[in-house]
């Protein structure tokens, strides 16, 4: 028997209007890799067995499955080309992959290889148009942080989106590199944008039009400066989960809480950035309590990763 997984409802910050028909849900998640998870990470209270690969990919696949997000950015994927690939491109899914350069996870004995950034897309609801691998660097040294940006075309409404996914340096003592890496991102997201094939599509026809999303582990608490960085951008982002919180403003007061030997880590670090003035967030997938979460915190049995995921729904604003 296997303990209940959590029970999450959607929350519709809206405004009272009707609901859109087609809404575009997104997920953000760090899945925690495999190689990482049993080899490194110190999970003190979390058995060994609860982190075991044949148990942990049904709980993984098991939450995207229920949500089913039309785009899916995953981060810490050291089973891309033997398990997410070909899984959910059996499920109708299209994706990209970037490995870490000096992944951690191949100081592992027995790894499956390096971990990174994949995104997926629903193919029955988006198109590709372009995608790109980005190795981020900071202060012009490049990193072992990477990003993965699509350029998506709704099926339904023939709008343009652009998406991104990423996953920046961990720990204390790095706030200077992660604000960096996040500044590198949004130079190359703002580059990508311009040279897309079929170019900037809207009425007065500039970068401006095109939405953004950009998901990922940002390793960055609410009151660092890349979180400053992507809320001041002149690309008009907001972080969507603020949308969970009573005055709208706030960020979640988690996203992941582990406990390792050096103590209990409760904090908020990803989020699903977008560009507030095209997109509107019609539900947010509200956090699991410290109740259901368990006093063993996560990973767990119940819940394959030390982080929770993200879920949104999306749709368009109207065109001006
Ligand atoms: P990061 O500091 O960004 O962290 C890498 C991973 O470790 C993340 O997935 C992070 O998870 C996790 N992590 C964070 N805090 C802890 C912790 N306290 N205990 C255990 N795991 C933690 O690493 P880098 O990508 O910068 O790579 C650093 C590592 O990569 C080195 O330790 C080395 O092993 C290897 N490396 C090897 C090189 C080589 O030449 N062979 C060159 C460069 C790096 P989360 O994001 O969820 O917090
Ligand atoms: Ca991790």
């Amino acid at each position: 028997d296997r303990p209940p997984r959590f029970h999450r409802k959607f929350i519709h910050p809206s405004h009272g209007d009707s609901a859109p028909s087609s809404p575009i849900r997104v997920m953000q998640w760090n899945i925690l890799a495999q190689a990482l998870g049993e080899g490194v990470d110190s999970f003190v209270q979390c058995p060994l067995e609860a982190l075991s690969w044949p148990q942990r990919k049904y709980l993984i696949l098991e939450e995207i499955l229920t949500y089913r997000p039309h785009i899916l950015c995953l981060q810490e994927v050291d089973h891309y080309y033997d398990t997410f690939q070909p899984v959910l491109a059996g499920l109708g899914y299209s994706s990209n992959f970037c490995p870490k350069p000096w992944s951690p996870c191949l100081d592992v004995e027995g790894n499956n290889g390096p971990d990174g950034c994949a995104l997926f897309f629903d193919q029955s609801r988006f198109e590709l148009l372009d995608s790109m691998s980005i190795r981020l660097s900071a202060m012009l040294i490049p990193t072992n942080q990477v990003a993965v940006v699509t350029m998506l075309r709704c099926r339904i409404t023939g709008r343009r989106m652009c998406v991104a996914v990423t996953h920046l340096k961990a720990r204390s003592g790095w706030e200077r590199v992660r604000s960096s890496q996040g500044s590198d991102l949004l130079r190359h997201v703002q580059n990508f944008i311009k040279k897309c094939p079929g170019g900037p599509t809207g009425a007065s026809g500039t970068d401006a039009d095109t939405p953004l999303l950009i998901c990922g582990d940002f390793n960055a608490i609410p009151t660092e400066d890349v979180y400053r960085c992507f809320a001041l951008s002149p690309l008009g982002l907001d972080s969507a989960y603020k949308k969970l919180s009573r005055d709208g403003l706030t960020e979640p007061e988690y996203t992941t809480w582990k406990i390792r030997p050096t103590g209990e880590c409760c904090s908020t670090l990803d989020y699903i950035w977008y560009t507030q003035n095209k997109l509107s967030v019609e539900a947010v997938l509200d956090m699991p309590t410290e109740e259901q979460i368990g006093p063993n915190r996560l990973p767990s049995y119940n819940y394959p990763s030390d982080h929770l995921s993200l879920v949104c729904d999306f749709s368009f604003k109207e065109e001006d």
